[in-house]
């Protein structure tokens, strides 16, 4: 069963980025996750919950809004359980990922923009429209359900408690639906509330503006492309009361420190991890770490999954060129 081999991924000490930083870093594996990114916890969670309360039908068709490793979990999950997947992504999901779900037997339709509910041209948009109008269908709707933050309250949290022997000071993460931070940030503040808990996400995501609590403009509509994190709406997934600080970094840095850390390290880092590290980077200086302070720092996927956005020569997203229509 696929469920067995969820969670419980390594947690390594970094040497060279502890030497680096002079501090204490470790990196939470969740590319470890069979399903290769930590969505297959939430993926879990969601498909538990939908069985167990009968809001799908036996067979029926899960349906989610997903910049693609939510909806490979879904996917993978689905298969194995006997039900059916669809998938809307945003044309600016990366095509392995793409071609990935329709490989493990899902209907993916591509959307021109993943903005919200409310922007009739969203992912999220169009499969609330399908799930409406299915009665086989249920949308998971991460970015409004539950169990995403419960997965990462219930797993990801206790495992970096456990794994740190209750000594960690920072985590830093990156943002989308805010589930995972939600999670660990909830978990790990009623274990010690000094721990900070630290968001990363693009230049001109809403996040920062949140957690300081400020108003959100309504023309922000776009924020620096890095695949899997960064959001235009407030999502019903993320806590705010949870979260310290938040760090913007641009998706040219991100790059950049993508293919250095890949070099050094002899593996392709992905997209956000990369952001992460880009984070540390740009921000050592606020961050301030000490000696003493012992960081966990969140990898979600690999990246084989960008090979072509992140570690071609080629700039850009070439999903139009290969032929995706969007819906
Ligand atoms: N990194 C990657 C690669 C992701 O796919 C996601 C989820 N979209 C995240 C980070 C952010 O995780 P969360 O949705 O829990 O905030």
């Amino acid at each position: 069963m696929i469920k067995d081999n969820i969670g419980n991924t390594a947690l390594e000490k970094h040497e060279a980025l502890s030497r680096q930083y002079g501090t204490g870093i470790w990196i939470k594996e969740e590319y470890r996750n069979p399903g290769g990114s930590s969505k297959d916890r939430v993926a879990w969670y969601m498909v538990q919950d939908a069985i167990k309360y009968n809001k799908i039908p036996e067979g029926g068709i899960f349906v989610e809004a997903s910049s693609g490793n939510t909806g490979i979990s879904l996917a993978l999950i689905a298969r194995e359980l006997g039900y059916q997947c669809k998938i809307f992504v945003s044309k600016s999901t990366s095509f392995e990922k793409i071609l990935m779900l329709q490989r493990l037997g899902a209907q993916v339709e591509v959307c021109l923009n993943s903005n919200g509910p409310l922007d009739e041209n969203s992912t999220q948009f169009k499969a609330k429209t399908f799930a409406d109008q299915h009665p086989e269908a249920y949308f998971t709707n991460q970015y409004y359900n539950e169990a995403n933050i419960e997965a990462h309250y219930q797993t990801t949290g206790p495992e970096i408690w456990r794994q740190m022997e209750g000594q960690v000071t920072h985590v830093l993460i990156g943002m989308g639906t805010g589930g995972t931070i939600s999670g660990i940030g909830k978990y790990l503040k009623e274990k010690n509330p000094n721990i900070q808990i630290w968001g990363v996400e693009p230049i001109n995501s809403i996040y920062q503006l949140i957690v300081q609590d400020m108003p959100i403009p309504e023309d922000q509509t776009k924020f620096d492309p890095i695949e899997g994190i960064g959001r235009t709406f407030i999502p019903g997934s993320f806590d705010p009361s949870v979260v310290d600080q938040v760090f913007q970094v641009s998706a040219d840095k991100t790059k950049k420190i993508a293919h250095l850390f890949s070099h050094q390290n002899k593996q392709l880092t992905g997209y956000s991890s990369a952001a992460v590290l880009a984070a540390l980077d740009e921000h050592a200086k606020v961050m301030n770490l000490k000696s003493s302070d012992r960081m966990v720092i969140v990898f979600p996927d690999h990246g084989d999954r960008y090979l072509e956005k992140l570690y071609s020569n080629k700039a850009g997203n070439k999903n139009g060129d290969l032929g995706f229509k969007h819906v």
